[in-house]
């Protein structure tokens, strides 16, 4: 048997899994484990802070907390390289593409975790959100920076106005002196 094509990692937000040799687009990664539970059961520890359950169908979670279950260190993104799936009552995370040694092997959680549980800590730290924050704030700073010119100009145009316009204002009265 061929060993495992990845390992654990320190990753942005704790552990991670990451490729240690190329994973090929739909190739099996590994198995999530874990004891079957009732979803009311699964809810109630859930309730109390557990974490890693795994939603099989209307009745039945999987409870992945133990160590043994490797495939709970996969951590969430909204732009994975891998799935979860699940195949005759067990779940199995597949390449949804071709991974490259290093990579940090994720998948989607779901709309659920992403509104109740990454909404609680202060949004979701994938590659992807993380782009998205670094390039809202760059259009920000952009914005910032065209109002602070536009401002500069307006207020040029202004003095080259007044400077334009004060002999003028000198002549006439020069005039009615006169
Ligand atoms: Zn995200």
């Amino acid at each position: 048997m061929s060993p495992r094509p990845f390992r654990i990692g320190r990753s942005r937000t704790g552990l991670g899994l990451f490729a240690t040799e190329p994973i090929r687009k739909g190739k099996f990664i590994v198995e999530y484990r874990g004891r079957k539970l009732s979803n009311e059961a699964a809810e109630r520890l859930e309730a109390k802070g557990a974490r890693y359950m795994y939603e099989l169908n209307s009745r039945w979670t999987l409870d992945g907390s133990s160590r043994r279950n490797i495939a709970r260190y996969a951590n969430h993104s909204c732009r994975p390289n891998a799935e979860s799936d699940v195949v005759r009552g067990r779940v199995i995370i597949r390449a949804i593409r071709n991974i490259q040694p290093g990579d940090e092997i994720t998948y989607d959680y779901g709309r659920d975790y992403f509104k109740n549980v990454l909404m609680e800590i202060g949004g979701c730290k994938c590659v992807k959100c993380l782009e998205k924050a670094r390039e809202e704030r760059r259009a920000r700073r952009l914005s910032n920076l065209r109002r602070q010119r536009r401002a500069e100009r307006a207020a040029a145009a202004l003095n080259k106005d007044v400077k334009r316009r004060s002999p003028q204002v000198k002549q006439r009265k020069t005039r009615k002196k006169g």
